[in-house]
């Protein structure tokens, strides 16, 4: 019997209070968050469920708490082999009855652990798919008892989305084989196309859905002009987050490598993960990253699904990801412990010229490359938005709400400006000089031309003499690429990938031209004002945006001013070196110890008891009685 009533020990009190019980003594914690107790008391009377919350929601508590409350092995359906590890050393630290299988056993190994599945043994198991669907597999769960199945980032099985999992669309037979089995399936991907797709796929039209807020109110949203990437960088880690856990995620392989190189030569430490790294390597750094405090992981997107360390106080973009959902995934990777996180982006014309390369250049069908444009046109306009970011973001879930006071627009609004005037001026320029020369120039020479900067270049094609030279030299470059950007992100004027780059007008840019169409952005701040930076995450408390009508998902500690008193803080040093030396002993992540939000609590709160610091969240029975004796004595000490 493992922690957990069950069904042999008669249950006392209703399914809802028996979970809450769960909760406070196997983690620690007093009450369920947003739509988690529903979910639980579904699935716990074995219902099927469809859980749709944004990443650091606690989705794992969703199954794990029903696992231990019914009869049996709750099965947890994974693609994170790398990471299972690490999941069932966590809830056994908890006490919890747990193990995996995947390809990392050996033959002895997964037997070891087959047996304790049909012993019943075990409350949760933890299985790759591909493992999962074959015979020796469901014909030893069929000898077993099931508690539940969960399959973890259910979005695998959505052919659009980056991370298909072609053995997810096995899954259905679970329904098949085991029809009487409770299946609860989760995602933190939101689009009604993905999610139609699960129900599809995995049969599960008559699970009911949980769809909680997608508000992640304590990531503060920032969104920077690109002008030099790696030094803005720079600035923003140093100013802002030195010392802290971050991810930064670039496009292309060798930009991680020569990022991280760059990083580290500055005095950040950071490392680089690619799926072009071989695998020791990447395990390597995947594991340092998990298990020490305050490095900086450079990487492609390959890396982070199902990473759950909760102390990542910022993610990076230096290329801008190809989907609103991409983007958000990504930058959902901090701040899981509800503690201030910033997500922060470089973005540029580059930029947008890259990612329409890509689509045009992508082997897809018509079809494809209308979904990957609209993806990308979402994507763009919320680079570009002079309104609060977060109510774009909101809006692209489907989710009304207001300003957020937690985002760069909310916290500087920038300065609108219409750029009509500005825009007919380079369209008219980029005609003339087609017209007059019989091809097309890249962005710098029609820049040059508009500015009226005279050249070899100007001269040798006579430009010098077209009707548009100078009629802009009341505007910077910086607001000429701002312009430019804006017409390419709307499809006004299009790049020639074939031929240099060469700039072309669309059939679309007319409406413009005739003064049918205005074009309002936002005034380009000019370089030397974009390096004004620094107090990032760390500034006082973020308001809430009141999601209308939707369930706010995180409790006090997302809004609250998380600075310490001094005294405060000496112990909360003290109580992280603690738990590095125990975490390093036990070759486990220090946040498998104890969360930092945890160790903020008790360095505030001083329990002086076992009792007093049963109290405080995070701190469950079993980790009270392996190290609650530890803590109080080093609370107690001189010096603290
Ligand atoms: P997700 O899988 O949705 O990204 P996790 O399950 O990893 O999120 O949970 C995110 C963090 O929130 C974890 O550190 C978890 O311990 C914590 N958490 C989840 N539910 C609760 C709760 N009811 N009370 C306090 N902390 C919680
Ligand atoms: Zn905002």
């Amino acid at each position: 019997m493992g922690l957990a009533a069950t069904g042999s020990e008669a249950p006392e009190g209703t399914l809802a209070e028996r979970a809450l019980e769960v909760l406070g003594r196997v983690f620690g914690y007093d009450a369920f968050r947003g739509l988690q107790a529903g979910v639980v008391e579904q699935v716990a009377a074995g219902g099927d469920a469809l859980v749709l919350m944004p990443t650091g929601a606690g989705k794992s508590l969703c199954y794990q708490v029903p696992a231990l409350l019914r009869e049996g092995v709750g099965v947890v359906v994974s693609p994170l082999i790398a990471l299972m590890q690490d999941q069932v050393d966590a809830l056994r630290e908890l006490g919890v009855r747990a193990a995996f299988l995947n390809s990392t056993l050996d033959a002895r190994q997964a037997r070891e652990v087959e047996r304790q599945v049909a012993a019943g043994e075990l409350d949760l198991l933890y299985v790759a798919p591909e493992r999962l669907v074959t015979e020796r597999c469901l014909a030893l769960l069929e000898r077993a008892r099931i508690a539940l199945f969960a399959i973890d980032e259910a979005h695998c099985v959505s052919q659009w989305g980056h991370d298909f999992r072609p053995e997810y669309l096995q899954l259905a037979i679970l329904h098949e084989r085991f029809p009487r089995v409770p299946r609860i399936a989760l995602t933190a991907t939101a689009d009604a196309q993905t999610r139609e797709e699960i129900v599809e796929r995995l049969a599960l039209r008559d699970a009911r859905r949980f769809v909680s807020s997608f508000d992640r109110p304590n990531i503060r949203y920032r969104i920077v002009e690109k002008t030099e990437p790696r030094r803005q960088l720079l600035e923003f880690v140093e100013g802002a987050h030195a010392g802290e856990a971050g991810i930064v995620y670039c496009a292309s392989r060798a930009k991680v490598e020569e990022t991280a190189e760059w990083l580290a030569a500055h005095g950040v430490p950071a490392l680089p993960y690619h799926a072009g790294m071989d695998a020791a390597t990447r395990a390597a750094n995947q594991a340092r990253f998990l298990r020490e405090d305050g490095l900086v992981m450079v990487a492609t997107i390959a890396f982070g699904m199902g990473i759950d360390k909760p102390d990542v106080r910022f993610v990076a973009h230096l290329d801008m990801p190809r989907s609103v959902e991409g983007y958000y995934q990504e930058t959902g990777r901090a701040g899981r412990d509800g503690l201030p996180a910033e997500a922060w982006m470089a973005y540029g014309l580059a930029d947008v010229v890259q990612q329409r390369r890509f689509i045009e250049q992508s082997e897809g069908d018509e079809a494809h490359k209308r979904v990957s444009t609209a993806k990308l046109d979402a994507m763009l306009g919320l680079a570009e938005t002079i309104e609060c970011r977060r109510v774009r973001l909101l809006a692209y879930f489907g989710e009304a709400s207001t300003a957020c006071g937690n985002c760069d627009n909310c916290l500087e609004p920038p300065e609108p400006w219409d750029a009509t005037e500005a825009a007919r001026k380079l369209l008219s320029c980029i005609w003339r000089i087609r017209e007059s020369t019989g091809f097309g120039f890249g962005s710098q020479h029609v820049i040059a031309v508009l500015r009226g900067q005279d050249g070899p270049k100007i001269r040798q094609y006579g430009h010098e003499k077209l009707s548009t030279f100078g009629i802009g030299a009341d505007l910077g470059e910086a607001e000429w690429r701002a312009v430019l950007r804006q017409l390419i992100a709307q499809g006004l004027v299009v790049v020639d990938h074939a031929r240099h780059q060469v700039l072309a007008l669309a059939p679309e840019s007319r409406a413009l031209l005739r003064g049918e169409r205005s074009l309002r952005m936002r005034r380009p701040r000019p370089a030397a004002r974009a390096a004004r930076r620094g107090r990032g995450a760390k500034g006082k408390a973020t308001s809430g945006t009141g999601a209308a009508g939707l369930e706010r998902e995180r409790g006090s500690a997302a809004g609250g001013d998380t600075s310490l008193d001094p005294a405060a803080e000496a112990l909360f040093e003290r109580l992280r070196a603690w738990r590095r030396t125990v975490a390093s002993e036990r070759q486990l992540p220090p946040y498998v110890i104890f969360h930092d939000a945890t160790l903020r609590e008790i360095a505030l709160a001083r329990p002086g008891s076992l009792d007093a610091l049963a109290a405080v969240s995070g701190v469950g029975q079993r980790k009270l009685e392996a190290w609650g004796q530890a803590i109080i004595d080093l609370i107690a000490a001189p010096g603290s």
